[in-house]
């Protein structure tokens, strides 16, 4: 039997060995330990040591975690703390006969009663939350801005800019926070959906009190300057609108004529009888009610 001779890798001509392949390790699940699975006295123990007095509640059962690794669980009597567990896990060395305890905790349950999760303080404020002593965090990604710009050096260029671009701030409004503005304020109680807008008649637009705004929002908004409108220094949309608009007026009515009075507790006066002709009997006429 012929046998080919080994030859030494990176040998001009020699075939590359294919790579082994990876060891791929397969999870075992754990199984329950029979001597740490007994321990529940010792657990039920450790827990009622560092709980309240009359706290720790029934055994809910051992879950394991590992070789001669397993927690036990115990209900939390606890006022306040409805679902949560006193979880005490409990370990057997190995070839050692003694179950010790390696940790105590209470943990939340499935059904556990718990509270929001925690959001950073810059992230827990919503608009209108600002009082006149509070400061916001800067917030150096907001997608609502973008860098300003740059004199260009053209002093007509730069003039636009200026009033139009903001130049001269760090940042300016970028296109997804002017929609954002736009959106909320046309959606809002100064739009053409507002329940005032829609008793109006007649729109910002006509309006001798509207200011537009400066820059593209100009064509859909501009600022309410009548002292007597609800909107006075707000940014209201072109079809808006509100009872006190520049030209519109309320209509007159015509009072319509008053009912005359006639007074029939005293017909003395009227002399509807001539001074010859005296009856006692009232006139149909003066008994008419009013
Ligand atoms: S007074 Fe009324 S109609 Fe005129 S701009 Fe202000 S909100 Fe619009």
């Amino acid at each position: 039997m012929s046998v080919a001779p080994k030859v030494p890798a990176g040998t001009p001509g020699a075939e590359a060995a294919p790579a082994p392949a990876p060891k791929v390790r397969r999870s075992r699940k754990p199984t329950l330990d029979a001597a740490v699975a007994a321990a529940v006295d010792l657990a039920r123990e450790a827990a009622q040591e560092v709980a309240e007095p009359g706290t720790v509640g029934e055994h809910l059962g051992a879950v394991a975690e590992g070789d001669r690794l397993a927690s036990h669980v115990f209900e939390c009597l606890l006022p306040g703390y409805r679902g949560w567990r006193w979880t005490v896990t409990v370990v057997r060395a190995s070839r050692a006969r003694n179950v010790t305890v390696d940790e105590v905790c209470l943990l939340p349950g499935e059904d556990a009663l718990q509270p929001p999760a925690w959001l950073p303080w810059a992230e827990r404020l919503s608009p209108g939350d600002v009082g006149p002593q509070d400061t916001l965090p800067r917030k150096a990604d907001d997608p609502h801005l973008e860098q300003g710009f740059e004199s260009a050096g053209d002093e007509d260029t730069d003039a636009v800019a200026l009033w139009e671009l903001g130049l001269g701030r760090e940042r300016v409004l970028s296109a997804e926070g002017r929609d954002a503005a736009a959106t909320r304020w046309y959606e809002g109680d100064r739009g053409p959906r507002a329940e005032i807008a829609e008793h109006a008649k007649a729109p910002c637009s006509t309006c001798g009190f509207f200011l537009p705004l400066a820059g593209s929002l100009r064509q859909v908004f501009g600022v309410c300057a009548n002292e007597w409108s609800p909107e006075d220094a707000r940014v209201v949309s072109v079809d808006h609108g509100c009872g006190a608009h520049s030209e519109t007026d309320v209509e007159v009515v015509a009072e319509p004529p008053s009912v005359p009075l006639i007074d029939d507790l005293s017909p003395e006066g009227l002399e509807l009888f001539g001074p010859d002709e005296p009856s006692d009997e009232v006139p149909a006429a003066a008994g008419a009610t009013r």
